[in-house]
């Protein structure tokens, strides 16, 4: 598989698995089976398993490597975590494999930046290590838009165990080592790597935008979890904290981004790392890019 590139930056995938994970109507609670069947033809058999009508879902980090760091964007469920989902629970998987595979170590690491703190998000954030979470990449400076930080920091204090445990162990330990910077939500990370407000999924979540010699790239964290949001930009999932704040920063980033040649990197599209929205004859599609 080669890079993406967008201008001088490249950008490769590091998967942690690939399944199908869960309803199409239960997970798009606004989508009903009929307005689903129209998009049948390419959705299966890459984008739903067409025997239980489950929608396969990718989880992966990108590494965007730019003439100045080595970034990490969004870090997966990570391993040996206790998760009420026993789809994340104590799990094992080939990640950091994939990640060396690329030539890199978790010393490379310049920078991690979370999109949002979900638990698919944070995972390898931390690792442990003698019985205790210590954060993975020990060079890296992690990037946490403060807003969502706060508020998964009062989650946690008011006992919401699911994601408290998350915040427990992939997040509070990098602050607690002096990795952590909490930032505005519309930070610049470095010239032409900045984030953007894209709340709704969760209260802080972010895109990362990136700009290099007039190509531009966006990392859309789960401003959409499936290429069947592209169409239907008004269909949040039900993982999302406010449907309808969700639905209208979806929308907003469709309308904007649609023919304007951006490299759109999905966390949870499978069948490709990156791709474009495009016109298909009034209707918004996502097609993805060679690799
Ligand atoms: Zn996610």
């Amino acid at each position: 598989m080669h890079p993406q590139t967008i201008g001088e930056f490249t950008v490769q995938s590091v998967i942690e698995h690939v399944a199908p994970y869960i309803a199409a109507t239960e997970m798009l609670p606004s989508s009903t089976p009929e307005a689903l069947a129209e998009h049948m033809d390419w959705m299966a058999p890459t984008h739903i398993d067409p025997a239980t009508g489950f929608l396969i879902m990718a989880f992966q980090s990108f590494v965007l490597q730019t003439p100045n760091h080595t970034i990490l964007i969004d870090t997966c469920v990570g391993e040996d975590k206790e998760r009420s989902s026993p789809d994340w629970h104590m799990k094992k998987w080939p990640w950091m494999g994939n990640l060396t595979a690329l030539g890199l170590t978790p010393e490379d690491i310049d920078i991690v930046m979370c999109t949002h703190l979900h638990p698919d998000h944070v995972g390898w954030n931390t690792q442990l290590l003698d019985g205790r979470w210590v954060p993975t990449f020990p060079n890296a400076r992690y990037v946490f838009a403060k807003d969502e930080y706060h508020h998964w920091e009062q989650e946690s204090a008011r006992g919401a165990e699911r994601i408290g445990l998350t915040f427990i162990d992939s997040v509070l330990p990098v602050m607690e080592a002096g990795q952590a910077i909490l930032v505005d939500h519309d930070h610049e990370i470095e010239k032409g790597v900045w984030l953007e407000p894209t709340p709704g999924h969760s209260p802080g979540h972010v895109v990362v935008n990136v700009e290099s010699q007039g190509q531009r790239g966006a990392f859309i964290g789960d401003l959409m979890h499936h290429p069947i949001q592209v169409p239907h930009a008004d269909w949040s999932t039900c993982y999302c904290w406010d449907f309808e704040m969700s639905a209208a920063s979806r929308t907003k980033f469709v309308d904007h981004h649609t023919d304007a040649g951006t490299l759109i990197l999905p966390v949870h599209f499978a069948g490709g790392t990156a791709g474009q929205i495009v016109d298909a004859g009034g209707t918004p599609k996502f097609a993805f890019a060679a690799e």
